[in-house]
This record gives structure tokens, C-alpha cells and sequence, in this order.
């Protein structure tokens, strides 16, 4: 059994945190990660973290074993959405390099498609790095990319500094956030710069999502403006940029983020950091929200339930493993869970199979959608490209 452990706030390191709201997840027969955790806010410095989760190494396990980033639906090319968020990254982030021949490193970089679009605009000394090793195979046959597999413990300090480091959706993931910007420094050269792009979570009441989607099983690190420059001040890096951007995730879903440039400064003033207010009062918004959309699908749940017939439920990640834990839903007659990503297949939910999009071919129980944001892709995927006459139980 994996043992969770309760955290100071990784920014300012205080030990007082006011608490928000229990996440909670039910498990996969294996792979899971995580029961649930605290969502709490420090009292200090304002920032929002995941409290009372697993430690460092059970993450990098997880990320290694069940990844999300090798896009095998579309021979491992992301979506049109993240191709324009890397296109926005390309131009952001060029003004700040020295020359074409800066060495660019992209942490956390699953296909590789934006160290390409660099590649495309004369920027030849570029490398990733990704915990699943699928990735580093397509990243290599998809652009000829070279992609390390492992994470950020794992990387040997180049003879040569990286003159530019790129961080996009990968704080928000790191327990141990000290650690990894101390490693940040050891291979960032001198007059090197760092990108970082995170969910900004001081907006999240202000766009629609499914309920408590944002307290995923993987962001355990909740960022505004304030404590993303909170936390590279108190780790030795001065902010060059500071943006706000919102990026469509689907044709239904925007996702807020923070992001910012930065580089090394000798001397740490730990007075210049500025209590954050927004995080707390737009976390609590958001959870009062939640509350409210989900008392909704609670209602269509009950009725399936009372229905009592059989159905396949399509979706394994953090909304359904939600439902599974908090509503009704582990009630129904779920013959089987359906999800495209193979590392899910042939694993169970309660004891309840997990199978591919094909292998319902031939079955005709109504399918419940698990997803928003995804909602329209997979109708797409079960009419128009499966086929299928099913009945949809839809909950957005
Ligand atoms: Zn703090």
C-alpha cells in the first residue's frame, strides 16, 4: 500500500494550511496512484497544493508506467489544440534566445511535436526528455527527435548547460518542486532561460469544466500569477515575463494558464515574496460550483441506477475514478469500462473490466459517456467512426 505524506507548502516551506476540500478517486486494480488527497492553501504565502499525497518516487512510477502523452489514437500526434499552444510557446520564447545554435531541453516533452516546430525555425540543438519510452520511439520516428526516457532525477548535467529549458504542464504535477528547480539550476547555463506554462488556478471558477476536474490525479500544484512568481523568486530565478494565456483544450474547454520566462539570479531575497489572495477565493468558488454541476449528474446517475439495466461506461481517468468513489455510479450495471489507451485495457475498476473500442463491436447496452471535455470526440468516435447504433447516456 502506498503511504501518503502530508506536505509544508512547497513555496515558502510554512507548516499552516487551511483546508478546502477532500478529493476523492476509487482505484484501478493497478496503476492507481492516489485514494484522494486534501486540497488545502497555505496560510503564509496563499499558494494551493494536493495535501496528504504519495511521495516523489510513486509518481515517477506512475508516469513511467501509465502514461497519458503517447496520443496512440493518432499514431502519437497531439491534438490541433496543443499544436496551437505550442505554436504561441515557439513565438513567446524566441525573443529570448541568444541564437539559432542555443541548446533548447523539453522537459516532460511526450511526442516531441514542440522541440519540431523549433527544429522548423532553424533551432537545431534541441532534446527532450520523457518518462514513457514510447515516446522517445515516436518522438525520434515522428520528427528525429532525440527524447531521453526518465525524468528530471535522472539527467546527466550536460558538459554543456542547456541554454534553454522548457517546463509546459509539468510543475503542476511535481511533489517535490524544491528538488526539481535546484536540478533546474545544476543544468541551466549562466545566461539560460527557463519557460514554465501551468493551469492557472486562480481562474478556474471562470471556465467550465466537469465538476473537481482541475483536482486531478496528477495536478497536485495549484498556480496563480502571484505564487508561480512567488516560487521562482524563493528558488533563485528572476521573472523576465510573466503572461496570461487561455488555451482551448476542445471544441467545449478552456484551459487558464500562467506562464513566465525566467533566469538565474545570485542573491535570494525571501521578503520579495507577496502574499498570493486570489488562489483561496477563487478555490472556494470553484468548489462551490462544482458542488452544484455535479448534484446534476448525480440526478442522471440516480436514474440509471434506478433503471437497472446494463451499461458500458466509456472513460477510466480521474472523472470517472471520481464518480466511482463519490456517486451512485459503482451501483449500476456496469458491464464493462471502456478506454482507448491500451495501458488501461485488461486492467479493472471493482472488478469490472476494462476494454478497447473495439471489443464492443457487438454489444448493445447504452454507453455512458464519462468525460466533458472529451464528450464530442468520442460520440464522434462510437457514430461515425465505430458505427455503433448504442444508446448514449450523456451527462453535459
Ligand atoms: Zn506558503
Amino acid at each position: 500500500m502506498i503511504q501518503n505524506i502530508k506536505r509544508n507548502c512547497p513555496i515558502c516551506n510554512s507548516q499552516n494550511k487551511k483546508f478546502l476540500f477532500r478529493q476523492k478517486f476509487s482505484l484501478l486494480s493497478e496503476g492507481s496512484l492516489l485514494t484522494g488527497y486534501d486540497v488545502v492553501v497555505c496560510e503564509n504565502c496563499g499558494f494551493g497544493f494536493a495535501d496528504d499525497i504519495p511521495e516523489q518516487t510513486e509518481f515517477d512510477i506512475y508516469y513511467q508506467q501509465m502514461s497519458k502523452y503517447e496520443y496512440q489514437d493518432s499514431g502519437g500526434k497531439e491534438s490541433g489544440f496543443d499544436l496551437m499552444r505550442f505554436q504561441i510557446y515557439v513565438k513567446t520564447i524566441k525573443p529570448y534566445l541568444l541564437s539559432t545554435q542555443s541548446s533548447i531541453l523539453d522537459l516532460g516533452c511526450a511526442t516531441g511535436r514542440l522541440l519540431s516546430l523549433f527544429k522548423e525555425s532553424g533551432y537545431t540543438n534541441v532534446k527532450g526528455l520523457d518518462p514513457s519510452p514510447v515516446c522517445s520511439d515516436l518522438a525520434a520516428k515522428l520528427y528525429r527527435i532525440v527524447v531521453q526516457t526518465g525524468n528530471l532525477w535522472d539527467i546527466e548535467i550536460p558538459g554543456k548547460p542547456f541554454n534553454c529549458i522548457i517546463l509546459s504542464g509539468v510543475l503542476e504535477h511535481i511533489r517535490d518542486i524544491d528538488r526539481a528547480l535546484s536540478r533546474l539550476s545544476n543544468i541551466l547555463s549562466d545566461d539560460g532561460i527557463v519557460f514554465i506554462d501551468v493551469p492557472n488556478a486562480s481562474k478556474f471558477s471562470m471556465y467550465q469544466d466537469a465538476p473537481f476536474q482541475q483536482f486531478s490525479m496528477e495536478h497536485i500544484n495549484f498556480f496563480s500569477p502571484f505564487s508561480l512568481s512567488n516560487l521562482m523568486k524563493s528558488f533563485g530565478f528572476l521573472e523576465l515575463l510573466s503572461l496570461k494565456e487561455n488555451y482551448p483544450q476542445s471544441p467545449n474547454t478552456i484551459c487558464p494558464s500562467v506562464s513566465g520566462i525566467y533566469k538565474k539570479i545570485d542573491n535570494v531575497n525571501p521578503a520579495s515574496i507577496v502574499k498570493d489572495e486570489l488562489t483561496e477565493i477563487d478555490l472556494s468558488n470553484y468548489i462551490t460550483q462544482s458542488k452544484k454541476i455535479e448534484e446534476r449528474i448525480h440526478q442522471i446517475i440516480n436514474d440509471v441506477v434506478d433503471k437497472a439495466s446494463s451499461i458500458l461506461v466509456w472513460g477510466t481517468g480521474t472523472h470517472t475514478l471520481r464518480l466511482m468513489g463519490t456517486s451512485r455510479l459503482s451501483q449500476a450495471k456496469i458491464s464493462a469500462f471502456i478506454d482507448s489507451n491500451y495501458r488501461y485495457q485488461g486492467k479493472t475498476i471493482f472488478d469490472i473490466p476494462i476494454i478497447s473500442p473495439d471489443d464492443i463491436k457487438n454489444r448493445d447496452e447504452p454507453i455512458l459517456i464519462s468525460s466533458r471535455v472529451f464528450q464530442e470526440s468520442i460520440k464522434i468516435q462510437i457514430k461515425d467512426i465505430l458505427k455503433l447504433e448504442n444508446n448514449l447516456i450523456l451527462l453535459y
